[in-house]
């Protein structure tokens, strides 16, 4: 996979252990759970926090800030910052402005997480380096003039400090252990899938440039965000999963405010566009009709 020059990573591209500390702290705090042995509400708990902050991360870091797939108010566009940085992962602007360079440069050797480049790379190795540590702001112009996405990018640890500190206060060490660290360490991977996992596994779909795939397994724990190929594909859409059969909970929840109209200009992806560039697999991008792609 990364027998390609191109693809080595430079000096600079190495996984900084020491910085990473806290990193790797993270994924030892669930071990706390070894004393405070959790109940069933705290396994709710971890699950809701789950669910809820992967909403924020799919529907709002990602096509919300990274694409502009629809478009909310002030208030909302800072309600979903702010969810969106209680994954702790760093905030909006540092996470879309990454994104869209990596649509711009998917699988070429200047994707920054090209899985071409190493599959710990590309899943979570890029985040550990301190080449990428700072907010591309160039990238994400017209979302950086917003002083408060800035601030919440700058202090983007205040919220999931904010909320780890509600979380014991309500529900103690027990909850703090598995609703707070523990769904903090599933969403970290589940969101790094992403960009490891959907440019290897599955099927393709659609004729993209890259390697992207579509996955019904990934489709489920990222709340959509599983057809990759989909999106590579038509990237400016609200909706990832094209056809009926594909699950897209982030988008059924958009819809849905939607209705409300605290969601407006939900944009899709049109007809002609879904029923053209198909492939049978990957491998063999030769443009044939997908059988049963018609719904
Ligand atoms: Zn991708
Ligand atoms: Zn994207």
């Amino acid at each position: 996979m990364a027998t390609d020059e191109r693809y080595q990573r430079g000096p600079d591209e190495q996984v900084e252990l020491w910085a990473s500390t806290p990193f790797f702290l993270m994924h030892l705090a669930p071990l706390g759970m070894i004393w405070f042995a959790p109940r069933w509400r705290d396994v709710a708990l971890c699950l809701a926090l789950y669910v809820v902050r992967m909403f924020f991360i799919t529907a709002g870091y990602h096509r919300y800030f990274g694409h502009r797939a629809y478009k909310l108010g002030r208030f909302a566009q800072l309600v979903m910052a702010l969810g969106g940085a209680t994954a702790a992962q760093n905030g909006p602007l540092w996470w879309a402005g990454h994104h869209r360079h990596h649509h711009k440069h998917s699988d070429l050797p200047t994707d920054i997480h090209s899985p071409r480049r190493g599959l710990f790379w590309s899943h979570v190795g890029w985040i550990l380096c301190s080449k990428y540590a700072q907010t591309p702001t160039a990238a994400i112009r017209d979302f950086a003039k917003y002083p408060e996405l800035v601030w919440v990018d700058r202090y983007h640890l205040v919220p999931p400090l904010l909320l780890a500190v509600a979380v014991l206060a309500i529900g103690g060490p027990s909850a703090l252990f598995m609703g707070f660290f523990l769904s903090t360490v599933l969403l970290y991977h589940g969101t790094f899938v992403i960009n490891s996992l959907t440019h290897l596994w599955g099927r393709r779909r659609y004729r993209t440039t890259d390697t992207s795939r579509n996955s019904f397994l990934l489709a489920i724990i990222t709340l959509g965000e599983g057809w990759h190929n989909n999106h590579h594909y038509y990237q400016s859409s609200a909706r990832q999963g094209f056809f009926w059969w594909e699950l897209d909970l982030s988008y059924y929840v958009l819809r849905a405010l939607s209705w409300i109209r605290i969601v407006r200009d939900l944009r899709e992806v049109p007809e002609h566009v879904r029923r053209s560039n198909l492939v049978v697999d990957g491998e063999r991008d030769v443009g044939l009709e997908l059988p049963g792609a018609a719904e």
